[in-house]
């Protein structure tokens, strides 16, 4: 027999527009039966749950933790039940409201494809604005196209152990969203003495400056809590497309927009005329190790 405390917390796990990213990226979780065993999944679009879509869209049960994927579009109905209105209910009962990926959180792909209809739960881009302004406060975003599983994992192990989660300005969690995804990168040195990739999915130079690299624009723990524990897209020689930042998706996402050869954004925090001397300093040096490959490289180099 179950005591008061063994009770487990309810997740409701509801999908808008998406194309299940991040549900797919989270299956990818290394302790993801641990994780889920200690939650009841109410209802979730994949995993095995207590209730059907069919029991969920009467509105008459209540969950602890509400999960929504993909971007919110008020027209879709889900068993004839309008979205909204299966938003609201459960987000209202709710006591955490979880937006998973950049969709969720401020419309992302789905609202470049319709922006007068699509939006995030509480955000368009970076203005406020979707179906659960009253209910803000619970928001946590976890943006990202997908989001890393244990972006997820955190968020609901802090909820299970009674952590507050401190947030941004854009919900998002600042243990996970205050690094830059250019922090942690192993190609810093290239980026510090201006050595540019002429090419993706080499392992030298840095991909800022001709290859579209967003990471010294964009708030993520990329390179910090690495993918399937060991790589990141930069380590493999793709650039960062920025896809945690309310701007996503960028066009024209493999170069850098530059104009009269300066690029149009520069690394957070630093003033154009900053990183236009810096570079302008570290272009006169020829650092020979830097400009091999690095398999070639000899000691007395
Ligand atoms: S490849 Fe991107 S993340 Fe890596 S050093 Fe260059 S700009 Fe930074």
């Amino acid at each position: 027999m179950h005591s008061k405390q063994d009770k487990k917390l309810k997740i409701l796990w509801f999908r808008g527009v998406t194309c299940n990213g991040n549900t797919h990226s989270f299956l990818n979780l290394p302790h993801l039966e641990q994780l889920l065993n200690r939650f009841e999944i109410l209802y979730h679009p994949i995993l095995e749950s207590t209730l059907s879509l069919v029991e969920i869209t009467k509105l008459k049960d209540k969950c602890d933790i509400f999960i929504f994927e993909g971007a919110y579009d008020p027209l879709m109905r889900r068993n004839e039940v309008l979205i909204g209105d299966i938003v609201t209910h459960y987000a209202k009962n709710a006591k955490h409201i979880i937006a998973a990926g950049s969709c969720a959180s401020f419309g992302g792909i789905f609202k470049a494809s319709a922006p007068q209809r699509n939006s995030g739960l509480i955000f368009n881009e970076d203005v406020e604005y979707g179906p659960l302004q009253s209910y803000k406060d619970r928001v946590i975003n976890l943006s990202g196209c997908p989001i890393h599983p244990e972006w997820l994992s955190y968020v609901l192990g802090m909820i299970l152990n009674k952590k507050e989660i401190e947030v941004d300005s854009l919900h998002r969690p600042i243990e996970l969203y205050s690094n830059l995804a250019h922090h942690g990168c192993t190609r810093n040195e290239y980026f510090e003495w201006k050595v540019d990739a002429d090419n993706f999915g080499e392992k030298e130079g840095c991909l800022f400056y001709k290859q579209g690299c967003r990471a010294p624009m964009t708030h993520s723990s990329c390179n910090k809590i690495l993918w399937n524990n060991v790589s990141s897209k930069t380590r493999v020689g793709t650039p960062c497309f920025g896809c945690t930042e309310p701007n996503f998706p960028l066009t024209n996402l493999f170069s850098t927009k530059t104009n009269m050869s300066i690029p149009k954004d520069v690394p957070v925090g630093i003033s154009k005329r900053s990183y236009l001397t810096l570079t302008g300093i570290a272009k006169t040096f020829y650092i020979k190790r830097l400009e091999g490959k690095l398999i070639d490289y000899k000691r007395d180099n």
